[in-house]
């Protein structure tokens, strides 16, 4: 900072985030509801019914279409992401085709991730897969070939955003969506003023207590902080040559999160 002190987020080099998410791996579920007070499970359903995965086969207006959707979800951690899309492919659409790959940089989340997948019933199905993978070198993944890129709560982490946008617009088949859900910025400032104290205050309190790890929450915080603003993360999302639908973005607790998409033209 301009006052000569290294924050914990400036301090982190790729391998600490590795480290990070090592360390938070077996208690990320628990600490996720602590933190967010259990929103982040509303944020997340919100997200998965705003993209809509899956086709009803009955419905379908080509047969490609029956082939159900290709989803990529990336920094895919413990599967949050995977199964809800999966339960609203097949619960809201009869679709049992659509699948999902969940791919992470850390192996210690996606081994949680293959735990938890065991109690859904899409642990022992070729619909689920998961993929140890930098998300800003997906060279195993095909040019044009997925329907649906998703992220949540990860793009912050990545060390060069600009490089995984590049990526995702790579592997998404034309007419393909990109599509974020990332901490974002609080627009009323009485509000802003409540959910800084709690974030600065309570979260590496809570990460301590609960985790026995201060540092890796304080990291958290942080690098929420350095996020862009709504306005600048669309214009990155445009710079890489997407499309942007409607306002966007939209905002989630008056933009705690908020939910960005692109389609690749
Ligand atoms: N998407 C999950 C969710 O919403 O619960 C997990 C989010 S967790 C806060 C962030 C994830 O990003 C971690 O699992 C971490 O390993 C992953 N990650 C960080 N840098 C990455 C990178 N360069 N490529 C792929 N994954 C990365």
């Amino acid at each position: 900072t301009h006052f000569g002190f290294e924050t914990v987020a400036e301090s982190m080099k790729e391998s600490k985030v590795g480290a990070v998410f090592s360390s938070v791996a077996t208690s990320y579920d628990t600490m996720n509801d602590l933190m967010s007070l259990g929103i982040h499970r509303l944020w997340k359903d919100a997200f998965v019914r705003s993209l809509n995965p899956g086709t009803n086969p009955l419905t379908a207006s080509s047969p490609s279409e029956i082939t159900g959707w290709n989803i990529l979800d990336i920094a895919g951690g413990t599967g949050d992401i995977a199964f809800r899309m999966l339960d609203h492919a097949t619960n809201i659409h009869n679709d049992t085709t659509t699948r999902v790959t969940v791919s992470d940089i850390n192996p210690d989340m996606l081994a949680e991730g293959r735990k938890r997948a065991l109690q859904t019933p899409y642990g022992r199905s070729s619909r689920l897969d998961f993929l140890e993978a930098n998300s800003e070198r997906l060279d195993m993944i095909p040019s044009n070939s997925v329907d649906l890129y998703t992220v949540a709560f990860g793009i912050r982490n990545f060390t060069d955003k600009a490089r995984a946008l590049d990526e995702a617009f790579r592997v998404l088949k034309p007419g393909g969506v990109f599509a974020c859900l990332e901490f974002s910025k609080v627009t009323n400032p009485a509000f802003e003023a409540v959910y800084k104290r709690w974030s600065f205050g309570a979260i590496p309190l809570i990460g301590q207590l609960v985790a026995g790890d201060r540092d890796s929450y304080q990291y958290l915080v942080e690098s929420i902080e350095k996020f862009p603003t709504q306005e600048e993360w669309r214009e990155m999302i445009q710079q890489a040559g997407f499309l942007i639908p409607e306002n966007g973005w939209e905002n989630l607790t008056g933009g705690i999160a908020a939910i960005h998409k692109g389609v690749k033209p």
